[in-house]
């Protein structure tokens, strides 16, 4: 089933979210003492535990537990030409309209969900006054100057993507780490676009980090490598908690496809605003490598031992957004059962995964609790410990704030060394042996699952 939700106009989860995010220390507005930075957001202590969970959750899986797939951790200054041989500065650019009236700028192919600032709320040229400018094309890269002197020669630019980084590597790794095709090469980090219309949250903003891979295949097996990652990323959401009946999965016609593309497919979460791109997921072919062997002038091909010849390879590229996966998390864990705010994250990306609470602040109680606490530490465990205010109280600001587990040590648990474990997701309790727990922990997080129960109305 699809679903479309109502286009640009100001949603109820968004805003209960922007408002726990900033409340329980998610997210911050940036800059907020002197009046914020448009659409630039800070990660508070939560928010980047958070963030940091969801990153190592794709590193572990792409990069650590497969052999093919190795790391990079690329400079975000590059030389200028890499740009040029990617073609992004010729073509890195977005349509934009200015209203020579209320001085608004928009993106020409996003006016359908934008919004004019006159009241009431209508799309930018729906007013009489309305008065647009044809559409011109705007580069969305970042210009700075690499030392004291601002000439056009120390020109450089942030990059507006990782994936460049990977391509003009693409020797160096291959021969440091011997591989073999196929394999990948995988970074995380920032990237910078000066976006004409940032917005929706985390969603969309000048400043973002991205995930990406390039997996470089042998000429002629791309078409099944693209099917394989298309599936290999989807699972990816899905195994960390996220609904299916929330994902889907978009090929891209014929007519969105650049050029060099054979494909091209989005992944798609039903944000509250709309469905909307998660990650992409490209067929490059041998454009990128090409494009940077002709600028360059370097070798650029992967020469098969056994056929004693040289190959450009192809590419298959998973690019994904670590803060617009973050915040696709938080909007799919976010609940309000009655008056129980619920955020229900898989516990692998929870930032708080479990809370200790002695049931009151005396007999020995919150001694044991230490005990308890130094045990989880010990296996790594994120865990944190809250003595004050009743017990019910203090289960529901964990819920809050999406911790699967709490911890109750009480009288019993002096008697007969057991702890009550609750759940967050059922608020089931069950008694435990403390001696267990980091095993008990362990197997509930594994076996893991999220109830689906279809598209719910934001
Ligand atoms: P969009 O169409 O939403 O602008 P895109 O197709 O330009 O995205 P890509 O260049 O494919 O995006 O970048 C890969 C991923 O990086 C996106 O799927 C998204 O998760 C993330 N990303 C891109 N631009 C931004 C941004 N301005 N803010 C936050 N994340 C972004």
């Amino acid at each position: 089933m699809t679903e479309t939700r109502s286009k640009g106009k100001p949603n109820k989860t968004m805003e209960e979210i922007v408002s726990l995010c900033k409340r329980r220390g998610y997210l911050f507005q940036s800059s907020e003492i002197y009046g914020g930075l448009n659409s630039c957001w800070d990660y508070g202590p939560l928010g980047v535990e958070l963030k940091r969970n969801v990153k190592e959750a794709w590193w572990k899986r792409m990069v650590r537990r497969r052999e093919d797939i190795v790391g990079l951790d690329s400079s975000i200054l590059m030389h200028p030409s890499i740009w040029k041989a990617s073609g992004h500065l010729a073509n890195f650019t977005d349509p934009l309209v200015d209203c020579k009236v209320c001085k608004g700028r928009f993106r020409a192919d996003h006016i359908a969900t934008s919004q004019c600032p006159k009241k009431p709320s209508k799309c930018p040229g729906e007013h009489s006054e309305c008065d647009l400018t044809e559409p011109r094309m705007f580069n969305l890269m970042f210009k700075t100057f690499l030392g004291p002197v601002e000439s056009d020669s120390a020109v450089v630019y942030l990059r507006p993507e990782t994936a460049q980084g990977i391509f003009v590597n693409f020797q160096n790794v291959q021969r440091a780490a011997r591989a073999k095709l196929p394999f990948g090469i995988a970074q995380i980090g920032k990237a910078f676009r000066n976006e004409i219309t940032p917005g929706n949250f985390t969603f969309r903003t000048r400043e973002f980090e991205q995930m990406e891979i390039e997996y470089f295949v042998m000429p002629g097996t791309e078409n099944e490598h693209y099917e394989t990652w298309k599936k290999t990323r989807f699972d990816w959401y899905v195994e960390l908690g996220m609904r299916p009946s929330h994902l889907r999965l978009r090929e891209h016609g014929s007519d969105e496809l650049a050029h060099y593309a054979r494909g091209c497919a989005d992944i798609e979460y039903l944000f509250p605003f709309d469905w909307s791109e998660l990650e992409g997921i490209a067929n490059r072919t041998d454009y990128d490598l090409k494009c940077h062997q002709a600028e360059s002038g370097k070798d650029l091909t992967y020469f098969i031992e056994e056929e004693k010849k040289h190959v450009v390879p192809y590419v298959i590229e998973p690019s994904a957004g670590a803060d617009r996966g973050t915040l696709a998390f938080l909007l799919d864990a976010y609940e309000q059962e009655g008056d129980r705010t619920v955020l229900r994250l898989h516990p692998e990306l929870a930032p708080v995964q479990v809370g200790v609470f002695p049931l009151v602040k005396k007999d020995g109680m919150p001694e044991k609790s230490r005990e308890v606490m130094d045990l989880l530490l010990d296996h790594s465990f994120a865990a944190f410990y809250d003595e004050s205010g009743a017990i019910g109280r203090r289960y529901r600001r964990q819920d809050e704030i999406g911790t699967p587990y709490g911890v109750t040590v009480d009288s019993d648990t002096i008697a007969d060394g057991t702890v009550t474990l609750r759940l967050r997701d059922d608020m089931s309790q069950t008694r435990v042996k403390i001696q267990e727990l980091p095993g008990a922990l362990r197997e509930a997080t594994h076996a893991y699952k999220r109830v689906d129960r279809g598209v719910e109305t934001p």
